[in-house]
């Protein structure tokens, strides 16, 4: 194994770009711990949904929504076979990645004190450093100074595509038109919104992946990390 130094990973880009799997596997390989900050707006985006904090037509009750957070305990447990959201004692992973609290997070994610929850809760486990973590704005917004950005992107059939396979392979029937267009959606909103929006931080490197395996992306980041550092990587 290539040892690194202590440094933060910030892996930020597109819905459905495959951030959480490279990133993933990025933690395992190095030894580093892997937070998702999507997992936490979406349990957020749960939590709104379940209380009635947010309608039919994406308005949010946020003085509700502003008290709600304040107790609102969300972590994550790392188990046998992953790490796990929870929201206090209740695993709520599978919840979180249905197309129903797709449909919602961006909107409750683009609401100010939402930002400032999850970022702090971020921060808070970051701050040990050796953390892979993948988002929309975590090179740009949330830690400025990780010491490697990348910006992943494909083309949004592409990632309708992936992101259907893997809504399917969890037994959920969804037609490739709704989930295009979800994608295309998010892809809107979060590009757009007022605090925080997904945006390349100048120094990320852009990885785009429409044509690539898993397998080519780590062979590519590989040699990018031998390459900024390797004088300071010592191999096993
Ligand atoms: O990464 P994932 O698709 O699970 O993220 C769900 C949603 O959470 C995104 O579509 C986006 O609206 C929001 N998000 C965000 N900032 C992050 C991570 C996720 O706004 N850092």
């Amino acid at each position: 194994m290539m040892l690194i130094p202590d440094i933060v990973i910030a892996i930020d880009g597109f819905s459905s770009t495959g951030k959480s799997s490279f990133a993933k596997l990025i933690a395992k390989e190095f030894g580093f711990l892997y937070l998702d900050s999507g997992a936490l707006y979406r349990g957020v985006t749960l939590y709104a949904m379940e209380n009635g904090l947010i309608d039919g037509e994406n308005r949010i009750d946020g003085e509700r929504l502003c008290r709600g957070l304040a107790d609102l305990d969300l972590h994550f447990r790392q188990e046998a076979d992953g790490c796990r959201t929870y929201m206090g004692d209740r695993c709520i992973e599978k919840e979180i990645r249905s197309l129903a609290v797709s449909r919602k997070v961006s909107p409750i994610a683009a609401f100010a004190p939402v930002r400032e929850y999850v970022d702090r809760k971020l921060r808070e486990l970051g701050i040990r450093k050796r953390v892979v973590i993948d988002g929309r704005d975590i090179g740009s917004t949330v830690f400025p100074d990780a010491e490697l950005k990348i910006f992943m992107t494909a083309d949004p059939q592409t990632r309708a595509m992936r992101r259907m396979k893997e809504l399917e392979g969890k037994g959920e029937k969804v037609s490739f038109s709704d989930v295009l267009e979800n994608v295309r959606e998010r892809d809107y909103i979060d590009s757009h919104r007022q605090v925080s929006p997904l945006a390349k931080a100048d120094d990320a490197i852009v990885l785009d992946n429409s044509e690539m395996t898993i397998e080519e992306q780590m062979v590519w980041i590989r040699e990018l990390i031998a390459e900024r550092f390797g004088n300071k990587s010592v191999q096993q």
